[in-house]
């Protein structure tokens, strides 16, 4: 049985500042919510899969995201680590899009790319180097950005959650 871990972007830092952006919906709280329906969706798809979100109101910085994490999608023999993010820009940037690194990470992402693509505009699969979410991690990885949090368009498409959760995780079985 396959297995993914859903990293939720983002955290509440100690001074109560949410390390995400925010828009017409907040990016982390969003995927908080999103992370376990795309559990259920995952597991009836045949997969395993756990959830990471960072401990609320302890890190001074956004740094600590990342100590936080990679530890535990390093150690935890996954086959895929997906972290789950939106996008943002002045409001009239819209779309979905997924990074990924490797070669394997590039088949999940342009089939989960493919899935959006069917309720939001396409921005396409991405390669990018940059991201210590796909630099850091061992498994095969890809980061999701579902939407942009604000714009009031996507914002309305991305409101049936158990649906961006299902194309998500049809998207990674090949469904
Ligand atoms: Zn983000």
């Amino acid at each position: 049985m396959k297995k993914a871990v859903i990293s939720v972007g983002h955290s509440i830092l100690k001074n109560g500042m949410c390390t995400s952006a925010s828009g017409v919906v907040n990016e982390y709280q969003y995927n908080k919510a999103l992370a376990p329906l795309l559990k259920v969706y995952l597991e009836k798809n045949g997969w395993k899969a756990d959830v990471i979100v960072c401990p609320e109101k302890k890190f001074a910085s956004k740094e600590e995201e990342k100590s936080y994490k990679l530890p535990l999608i390093n150690q935890g023999g996954y086959d895929l680590a997906l972290e789950l993010h939106l996008n943002a820009s002045d409001g009239t940037g819209h779309g979905a899009e997924v990074y990924y690194k490797t070669e394997t990470g590039k088949a999940y992402a342009q089939r989960v790319q493919k899935k959006l693509a069917g309720v939001f505009r396409d921005r396409g699969a991405k390669k990018e180097d940059h991201l210590y979410f796909l630099n850091g991690t061992k498994p095969a990885a890809i980061l999701v950005e579902s939407f942009f949090c604000d714009n009031k368009g996507d914002c309305e498409l991305g409101k049936d959650m158990k649906k961006v959760a299902k194309l998500i995780a049809d998207g990674i079985a090949g469904k």
